[in-house]
């Protein structure tokens, strides 16, 4: 498959020439030619496997039909992060280079001022983060009714609590006969149900069942103890003893650990840096740029960084908590592994995250082994008499209760707790078993995601569509792996 067989215009073909990119992605071949025939689309793949592109080319390719009109916007493209929606501004500019688009980033945490000048002037493309969205079209200066496609990146994100409102506020300013697209790698079904409300009869591509994980990444699980000190030494213990580290993600649950971790690092003189919705916006971006060009090895974050970010080097995702939203260690350990690089991650798993290791390991299906075969002793008969390990099943820690601040003021809203938090915890306590691996049977991986969520949902029920399965092409670029090279 080619770029030219898609239908993108020459233009478009042109730029993709210049980005260097010889072969479409899976999800770029399955739903460019969907975009250019106008259909409303949900498209899914895993992370790293250039979603941006299978949304923005097209929609280039079809800005060349039609005229813009002053200050009237023919296209919105929504992302949850200001770091996402700069992003994806960038790849935007990359693929326009031989258009004359006018492009407004408009996020959060910067001033009012250039943005509204850049709207004056007229802007074919708005890529923003929804708070400040519905600031500038409240002070009058957006108009949104000539938009034709509206994109939701990291729709399931996008449609979570915390967001919900602003998405629906900003569907309604936009007309009813647009084209509309939504893309993540992850999207439970409870929240597919939600987008359809959004799409018209809308074409699923989906290139690998939701919530698969890179295929890239070898996913390592680090038994931890649970006492901040010692867990803080633990990773340092894990981070040393990968020579092969070129940068590197470690994401914390709540902020004030992003700080704590940080410090800590620091003051042991690793190259530091870290990222959490609570910083102004000025530092954000600096720490990320920094981070972006090797000047900082160790980015600590929160998961403002979860989502979408794509920055080449880095090598390595480190978890210093397992994330308590099973989709979230997706979109984590995505950060590395991306394009058909090689990627590494690794969980530090306490005796109390049990739970959320279960349903990371039913979201994906994947079997996760143990760093250094731990506990594989626990698991082998017992030669010299001693009593095994067991795992326990115990009480949930929970997360900061208070939200990154990004983009918006959905950010600053309480994320959908999966449905009451409380209606999650298992009543059934974790069987007290050993595991080596921790190890699930093979997919569907959709009735897997069911079960899960069943767990945690009273009102979720079973709608699972057999998700499709792999596109029968990759390009190479996919599939190569350099681990074995040295
Ligand atoms: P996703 O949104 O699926 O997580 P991105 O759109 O951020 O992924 O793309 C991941 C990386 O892959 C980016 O660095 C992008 O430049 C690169 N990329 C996208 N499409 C191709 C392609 N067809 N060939 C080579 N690299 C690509
Ligand atoms: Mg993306």
């Amino acid at each position: 498959m080619t770029f030219k067989e898609l239908g993108l215009s020459e233009k478009v073909l042109k730029a993709v020439t210049a980005a260097g990119y010889t072969e479409p992605t899976p999800i770029q071949a399955q739903a460019i030619p969907e975009v250019l025939a106008r259909r409303d689309v949900m498209g899914i793949a895993q992370t790293g496997t250039g979603k941006t592109a299978a949304f923005t080319l097209p929609m280039i390719s079809l800005s060349e039909k039609g005229r813009a009109r002053a200050r009237m916007p023919r296209t919105l493209i929504l992302e949850p992060t200001r770091e996402l929606a700069a992003q994806v501004e960038e790849n935007f500019e990359k693929y326009a280079v031989n258009h004359k688009l006018s492009v407004a980033l408009l996020i959060g945490g910067v001033s009012f001022e250039d943005q509204m000048r850049k709207l004056d002037r007229g802007a074919d493309v708005l890529i923003a983060t929804p708070g400040r969205l519905l600031d500038l079209f409240e002070r009058g200066r957006i108009l949104m009714t000539g938009v034709e496609i509206l994109v939701i990146d990291e729709a399931d994100r996008m449609l979570d609590m915390g967001f919900i409102p602003d998405i629906e506020r900003i569907v309604k300013m936009v007309p009813f006969t647009r084209q509309t697209l939504f893309f993540s790698a992850t999207m439970p079904p409870e929240i597919e149900r939600l987008a359809d409300q959004f799409l018209q009869n809308p074409v699923q591509v989906q290139v690998a069942a939701a919530a698969t994980t890179a295929k890239t990444v070898e996913q390592k699980l680090v038994k931890a103890p649970k006492k901040d000190q010692d867990k803080r030494a633990k990773l340092r213990d894990v981070i040393d003893s990968q020579d092969n580290i070129s940068n590197a993600i470690i994401f914390c649950n709540r902020k004030k650990d992003v700080a704590t971790l940080h410090r800590s690092l620091m003051k042991r003189n690793y190259s530091v840096g870290s990222l959490h919705g609570d910083m102004d916006q000025t530092s954000r971006m600096k720490t990320l740029a920094g981070f972006r060009d090797n000047e900082i090895k160790f980015l600590v974050a929160s998961d403002v960084a979860a989502r979408g970010l794509d920055i080449p080097d880095v090598s390595h995702v480190f978890n210093f908590d397992v994330p308590i939203h099973a989709e979230d260690y997706v979109h984590r350990i995505g950060r590395c592994g991306r394009a058909g690089r090689d990627g590494w991650a690794f969980s530090l798993v306490t005796p109390a995250d049990d739970r959320y290791l279960d349903a990371i390991l039913k979201l994906t299906g994947d079997d996760l082994e143990w760093f250094n075969g731990e506990p594989v002793e626990a698991d082998k008969p017992d030669t010299d008499g001693k009593p095994t390990r067991q795992r326990r099943a115990s009480s949930a820690k929970s997360a900061d209760k208070t939200e990154d601040k990004s983009a918006s003021q959905a950010e600053k809203k309480p994320r959908r707790t999966r449905s009451s938090r409380k209606h999650e915890e298992p009543q059934d306590a974790v069987p007290q078993v050993e595991k080596t691996t921790a190890k699930k049977a093979e997919k569907p991986a959709e009735e897997k995601r069911r079960n899960n969520r069943k767990r945690g949902r009273d009102e979720d029920q079973d709608n699972g569509k057999t998700p499709k399965g792999m596109g029968d092409h990759m390009p190479a670029f996919l599939m190569q792996s350099t681990r074995d090279k040295g």
